[in-house]
């Protein structure tokens, strides 16, 4: 859980509120293709709050580690910067003077009661709507975004005083005050249900257009590729940086489900020449073994290395969310059966660069693997 812990830990930084005493940094969109997500946090998989149109002005107050972009014409980064009404945009996209300096987004303890976020040359000046969270007993979760399966950033207990930017439409929840799909967005940028929020007002829809999906979402559901079965944390490690992956231990022969609905594109058997697919592999082998890859929704991709043997669904065939498409094996560079998932964002093609850490994104799309 190493691997998560460390993301967890970036995402807190959400809960500060923008109480910067420095100004913030004026900075350009470079995305001359198409525009730019507006997210709610800093990844590609958080909901697209808006976009912004190359040439855009944004106003930066901070910048939190999160996913590592390297499709951007600006930078390789994993870096993410807060704007200043607590929304995210990757720093590979935007162009700012030489030699500025971005603060690292600070913790949230002890900070001061925030002022309400001053509004971005892009959105409406509009004053927060004070409100109350009603919990009752139990503290309401603080999220990345407008559904139960965003990460939770925080809890406020019950008579907590809130200052609400604006209304998001997501998952419908049955709480305390009302029933409803709506979720607020407060100053500090995190979401609450509406349903757990005494208020006076109606705030403000948050886009004039509805949310963009998330990434993924309109693959439809999202399963486990292997249930029952956790996958280590191992994307991208220090000591492996070249693994764009994550290992689900197994056994030969369990089934593999596809993740989400979509496409075979690939049936294959990637070895290194002079060794077979049909057998076991071993560490000192290269290759990915007998491989299926699955093209979904919104750009996204998923692999699944080293079956037992060719992957059970033809190349072209549409699958649905937990179809089987193969077996768990130990073909290729492998020491002992498992399943490599990889998840690939912005495809096609897939490339090690596109690959984005499966745990997260599992998480985040209600199907958890580890
Ligand atoms: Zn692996």
């Amino acid at each position: 859980m190493r691997k998560t812990i460390i993301v967890l830990a970036a995402v807190a930084a959400v809960l500060t509120p923008p109480v910067s005493a420095h100004a913030a940094t004026t900075a350009t969109v470079v995305s001359p293709k198409r525009p730019l997500n507006v997210r709610a946090g800093a990844a590609v998989w958080t909901t697209s709050l808006r976009t912004l149109p190359h040439g855009a002005t944004v106003e930066i107050d901070c910048q939190i580690k999160g996913q590592l972009i390297n499709q951007g014409p600006v930078r390789v980064t994993d870096q993410w910067n807060r704007l200043t009404d607590g929304a995210y945009v990757s720093d590979a996209w935007v162009r700012r003077a030489p030699g500025v300096q971005i603060p690292a987004c600070a913790q949230a303890t002890a900070a001061p009661a925030a002022p309400a976020a001053p509004a971005t040359p892009t959105a409406p000046a509009t004053a927060a709507i004070p409100g109350t969270v009603a919990s009752g007993a139990t503290p309401l979760r603080t999220r990345s975004g407008p559904a139960r399966t965003a990460q939770v950033l925080g809890t406020l207990s019950n008579g907590t005083p809130l200052s609400i930017v604006c209304q998001l439409r997501g998952e419908s929840i049955a709480g305390a005050v009302r029933s409803t799909d709506m979720w607020d967005r407060l100053t500090s940028g995190v979401y609450v249900s509406d349903a757990y929020v005494r208020r006076e007002a109606t705030p403000p829809a948050c886009t004039a257009a509805p949310a963009a999906p998330a990434p993924g979402a309109g693959a439809g559901p999202w399963v486990s590729p292997l249930p029952g079965f956790t996958a280590r944390p191992g994307f991208r490690t220090p000591t492996n940086p070249n693994h764009v992956g994550v290992d689900i231990m197994s056994f030969v022969g369990t089934p593999i489900q596809a993740a989400a609905a979509g496409t075979v594109v690939e049936v294959t058997c990637n070895i290194e020449a002079g060794h077979s697919c049909d057998q076991p592999g071993s560490a000192s082998i290269r290759g990915c073994g007998w491989y299926v890859k699955l093209q979904h929704a919104d750009g996204i991709s998923t692999l699944y290395c080293h079956m037992v043997r060719r992957g059970v669904v033809p190349p072209g065939q549409k699958v649905a969310a937990g179809q089987v498409i193969g077996y768990v094996g130990s073909s290729g560079n492998s020491s002992a059966p498992h399943l490599h998932f990889e998840v690939h964002v912005n495809t096609p093609p897939t490339s090690p660069g596109n690959a984005i850490d499966p745990l997260p994104f599992m998480r985040a799309h209600g199907a958890p693997i580890g």
